[in-house]
């Protein structure tokens, strides 16, 4: 059966022969490295949902983020300490995380109580086609949905329209896990930054549903999955058994 989530869409657009590494697990195991901003965006993401899930509405505040963001970089020290090299760029990781914390509690959405935080939602739209994705934080806000997605990057002007059809994919999945409600909007909100970027709800989910099902008709209509060369081809790691580049 077909599974797809936005990013795995996102890398088969990017490159077909990426792709088949990401799902491959012994593939992905073998070559897929972890970056400082990756692993550090994890970790800011596990301590925003400790901090919902986790704490006591009174004890939510600075140093509870502070301590949260502590414990977990130590519980895997010495993964951490491969990722993050040295001493000094541990410094740089840890500051910023006291940085995005205080963006965070600054801004009037921290004051909520999310509906769901880290939810791995599922849906079958078909008999050959699963659907899954990641919700960072649903809120129920006057008996509508607001789906919110952390950032903890840098805010890129030009490649916001790439966030657009993830957040359609995200909609779509939350009316299938909560048909009672309504969308009222999405949300990205850049820690990093303190920026928000919010973005309609779809007027026709159909036409949602039809591109994902365009998109499943092409994967699973390639069989080849063809390496296609790309401006990130530099950052990928699956380039030692790319057969564009073992070629040279
Ligand atoms: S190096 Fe470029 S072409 Fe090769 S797999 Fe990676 S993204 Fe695709």
């Amino acid at each position: 059966m077909l599974k797809l989530s936005p990013s795995k869409i996102a890398t088969y657009k990017q490159c077909p022969f990426k792709y088949k590494c990401e799902i491959d697990t012994q593939t992905r195991l073998s070559f897929r490295k972890d970056t400082p901003d990756l692993v550090f965006g994890n970790l800011i993401h596990g301590c925003l949902n400790d901090f919902y899930k986790r704490t006591k509405k009174e004890d939510r505040n600075f140093e509870t983020l502070r301590k949260l963001f502590e414990t977990k970089f130590k519980y895997s020290f010495q993964k951490h300490n491969k990722v993050f090299k040295n001493k000094e760029t541990i410094i740089k990781y840890v500051e910023e995380s006291k940085k995005q914390f205080k963006t965070f509690l600054k801004n009037k959405l921290s004051k909520g109580e999310p509906l769901v935080t880290e939810d791995f939602p599922k849906y079958l739209l078909n008999p050959e086609l699963e659907l899954e994705g990641k919700f960072d934080r649903v809120d129920l806000i006057d008996d509508k949905l607001v789906l919110i997605d952390y950032k903890t990057g840098k805010y890129k002007e030009d490649g916001q329209s790439n966030y657009e059809f993830q957040l359609n994919f995200y909609e779509y999945l939350l009316t299938k896990k909560y048909p009672e409600y309504k969308v009222d909007k999405k949300i990205l909100f850049y820690l990093k930054e303190n920026k928000i970027d919010k973005y309609e709800t779809s007027y026709d989910l159909n036409e949602v549903e039809n591109e994902i099902l365009d998109i499943a008709e092409t994967i699973n209509n390639d069989i080849d999955l063809k390496p296609k060369r790309n401006s990130l081809c530099n950052y990928c790691d699956y380039q030692q058994i790319c057969p564009i580049f073992k070629e040279r």
